[in-house]
């Protein structure tokens, strides 16, 4: 190469940095919609050195929508179909999502067959998605001395004003169509939080706090003025400081004093409320208010946890597994300890550098557990929960993105957080079914996710449970993950003494007072004489499952869904638990005119009322759907058990979920048949797990606890498998079964949902699908059949399972030609009408 053209070469180069040529850059990006492809947008040049994938932003879709969208390639060639129309907003100058959780987004659409849009949708906490139907809100918190442009102020103004406005209202008032980049700038600012009409509103938790003023830190000032209110006999506001001395060490440390005190602790009756007003007003003390995050009341105390030898050794083996292993379960009997041997190895993870995340069902994740944790990891530690206001969750998804939380717990949407150097994934209580998302899609399990997370970054995944999966048990069995078993309680508590109670005898000996047995009011008034607490367990929330006309027999149903009506006492309502409508409780049948309605069965509701007239001196507290519905309703309830202000909590399945009661003695488990008698093939697994967690909440701490379970079934083998707590029996047992009928773990399923207004309607679409799938994938199809409850909102519902065996098989093949017919289906006239719903992996 000569030195001329070197020369040539570098003026080129020397042109284009001069004058560069503008090119055109195109995104294509995910819109939060179920929608098959990605859209692409162009992107104007002013945002052509910010662009990345990851980052949001805003588009427009048809004439007037407006939507966040995220950004999954940059790229130059326009679409070949349409004009791109230009982005609105870029918002982020840092991916909001990281290339891995794009990643993670395509496999789980790929996987339970469905948009990637809606995907984005589950993973994105939606005040990270502003939109034309969003809403602005003051911030509590925003740092009134920032700087704002006089449009900023005035938008602020009016938000405030309003209390909270639409981004729609916004423009108007501005007079400026295009209002996205303001309300960026507000957001950034603290000043503003974005959020959806539908969810709660953010209102931080404020704690009046009281300090001494600084003219009162130092201990003469202080003691002069002791001295002084002693000789004018004020004794009640020496008590008051004393009081608060005793409590706060400003002697030791002056620092201590700037944290202060919390007024509610200082003040506990009126007496000393005046007198600290006295004080405040003299200037001794001073009010001041700080904003916590909920579960902030425990502080971080550098707590170890002290492992016994049972947990060492089986920490020790979870740790040399995963040399060689990804996945260990840990099969711990209630009571064991697991959450010790997790948070050693959390220590360990996070202090080799890596990120931890530990999932937990919903309703498990209460200040039980996150005071536990807070004590040991402190602020390091986010929490992720679905009764968190957007603020808050987008806070966390923040912190993890900057590195503020290298550990968070969370329940099932924690799985999309954007972790980028995950070392661990905890999943506690591995079986339930609280992992899986029904409605709306992706179906996904959160459970089985974690496997897929940790292979993307190269994580262990930790799952535990005292009644694991079936399916994680066969994993364990055929060596794909470690197994590591924790047999004793921990502290020498022994396992609970289960005994039953045949109520078929029981009623015919005429000994049942309301289906409780003599057995069960007995062993609840013996607890309650010896103050100690029980549970009692019925899987039935409202008063009655249905009413009856005791004449003619008529049953009330539900106008839109083929399920009978439960009566709800409390608020005298007939209401519908798979489409919630409700009408008023009649007292005269329709049909036959007759005043004798019966309720038949029991709720928890009239469990409660019966035990009310049982046992009147008992105080009793009720724990389910209806009773939880407000956000801190659960707390309120397990805090009020805890203190021993309830005798007897009666519950649903809610009360099986990791909650630890220490002082609970007995367990009554009413009916124990309908669980048994459930039409699915997990059946007999479920009614194990569930009974066997209710049952593990009886007796911790040095006394054996007792549950007595009512049943009219005593010789089943499940009930046996129960009583002895023998939960390799049972597998033993079923597992066969399984194999012989190919349920899983020999098989994967998909469950198609076909729904159609008309009934006749919905089952020609359905045979037609189950026909044409048939001749791809033969008896590999069952049904269409009706499902249990075969009509739900006006729809009428049928089933077609398709079975798939794990090893050699296409499994990309069979999904596109299960889209191709569905595709067929709802193409064809006719079937317009109908709706299909795709669940890969039902539970
Ligand atoms: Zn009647
Ligand atoms: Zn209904």
């Amino acid at each position: 190469m000569s030195s001329s053209d070197n020369e040539i070469n570098e003026s080129a180069s020397l042109s284009l940095g001069l004058f560069p040529e503008v090119v055109t850059l195109f995104v294509d990006v995910i819109v939060p919609l179920p929608l098959p492809n990605l859209l692409t947008y162009r992107v104007p040049a002013i945002m052509n050195d910010m662009i990345q994938v990851g980052a949001r932003v805003i588009v427009q879709l048809g004439t007037r929508r407006i939507l966040t969208a995220i950004v999954a390639r940059v790229h130059q060639d326009p679409p070949k179909k349409y004009i791109a129309k230009p982005l609105l907003e870029l918002l982020d100058e840092a991916p909001m999502v990281t290339t891995y959780q794009l990643e993670l987004f395509r496999w789980v659409a790929d996987y339970y067959m469905c948009h990637i849009g809606e995907v984005m949708n589950a993973a994105l906490p939606s005040g990270l998605k502003i939109n034309s139907e969003s809403k602005l809100q003051y911030n509590p918190e925003f740092d009134v001395n920032t700087p704002l442009t006089e449009t900023e102020g005035k938008l602020l103004e009016a938000v405030q004003e309003k209390n909270s406005l639409s981004t729609d209202e916004a423009a108007r008032l501005l007079g400026q169509k295009d209002i996205y980049p303001i309300i960026k700038s507000l957001s950034k600012k603290g000043a503003v939080l974005v959020y959806e009409e539908v969810k709660e509103k953010y209102t931080p938790k404020i704690v009046k706090k009281i300090r001494l003023t600084r003219d009162y830190e130092d201990w003469e000032p202080l003691k002069d003025l002791i001295d002084e209110l002693e000789d004018r006999k004020q004794y009640k506001q020496v008590g008051v400081l004393m009081k608060y001395l005793a409590r706060v060490p400003v002697m030791q440390n002056r620092t201590a004093n700037a944290d202060g005190l919390e007024k509610s602790v200082l003040v506990k009756d009126d007496i000393s409320e005046s007198a600290l007003k006295t004080l405040v007003k003299k200037n001794v003390f001073e009010e001041f208010e700080i904003i916590i995050s909920r579960f902030a009341d425990v502080p971080y105390s550098g707590d170890d946890v002290q492992l016994s030898d049972s947990q060492q050794l089986a920490t020790e083996k979870i740790m040399s597994y995963f040399k060689t292993k990804d996945t260990v379960l840990l099969h711990g009997i209630t009571g064991s300890g697991k959450t010790a041997v997790y948070i050693n190895l959390i220590q360990k993870v996070l202090a080799s550098g890596s990120q931890v995340l530990y999932l937990l069902p919903e309703i498990a994740l209460t200040t039980q557990i996150v005071s536990r944790l807070r004590k040991v990891f402190g602020d390091q530690m986010g929490i992720y929960h679905s009764k968190f206001s957007d603020n808050e969750r987008v806070e966390v998804w923040r912190g993890v993105l900057s590195g503020k939380f290298n550990f968070v717990i969370g329940v099932r949407s924690a799985i999309f957080l954007p972790f980028d150097n995950l070392g661990l994934i905890v999943v506690d209580e591995e079986h339930e079914s609280s992992y899986k998302q029904y409605d709306p899609a992706p179906r996904y399990n959160a459970r089985d996710l974690a496997l897929v997370v940790a292979r993307l970054q190269q994580a262990k995944v930790l799952m535990g449970s005292a009644t694991p999966s079936f399916e994680s048990f066969y994993n364990a069995k055929q060596g794909r993950y470690g197994y590591v078993k924790l047999t004793q309680r921990f502290r020498e508590a022994q396992l609970p003494e289960i005994s039953l109670v045949n109520i078929r005898i029981e009623r015919k000996q005429k000994k049942l007072k309301h289906n409780f047995s003599d057995t069960l009011l007995t062993s609840l008034k013996d607890n309650l004489t010896k103050g100690e607490q029980s549970i009692l367990f019925q899987n039935r929330r409202g008063y009655a499952p249905y009413v009856m006309c005791e004449d003619c027999g008529w049953i009330p149903h539900c106008h839109q869904c083929n399920v009978s009506l439960t009566y709800h006492q409390h608020t005298q309502e007939m209401r519908c638990h798979y489409c919630g409508f409700t009408e008023q409780m009649s007292h005269q049948c329709p049909v036959c005119g007759s005043t004798r309605i019966k309720t038949m069965g029991y709720g928890t509701e009239k469990i409660e009322d019966e035990l009310k007239l049982l046992i009147p001196q008992a105080r009793t507290a009720r724990m389910d759907l209806d009773t939880t519905r407000q956000k801190n309703a659960i707390q309120n309830i397990v805090q009020a058990f805890e203190a021993g202000e309830t005798d007897i909590l009666i519950g649903t399945q809610m009360l099986s979920k990791g909650l630890d009661f220490d002082k609970v003695s007995f367990v009554g488990i009413f009916d124990a048949d309908h669980i048994i008698h459930f039409p699915d093939f997990r059946a007999h697994e479920r009614a194990f797990q569930l009974l066997t967690q209710v049952a593990g909440r009886a007796g911790r701490r040095n006394t054996q606890g007792r549950v007595l379970i009512q049943t009219g079934n005593p010789e089943l083998f499940v009930i046996e498998k129960i009583l002895q707590n023998d939960y390799e029996g049972l597998y033993e047992k079923e597992i066969p079964e399984r194999q012989k009928f190919n349920y899983p773990p020999f098989t994967r399923l998909i469950r198609l949902i076909i729904k159609h207004e008309d009934e006749i309607m919905a089952e020609e679409a359905a045979q037609a699908l189950a026909n044409g799938l048939r001749e791809k994938m033969g008896s590999r199809v069952l049904g269409p059949e009706p499902p249990l409850v075969n009509r739900i909102r006006n729809q009428f519902l049928k089933d077609i399972l398709i079975k798939l065996e794990k090893d050699n098989i296409n499994l990309r093949l069979i999904k596109e030609q299960i889209r191709e017919e569905i595709q067929k289906i709802l193409t064809t006239k006719q079937f317009k009408q109908a709706s299909i719903v795709i669940d890969v992996d039902p539970m």
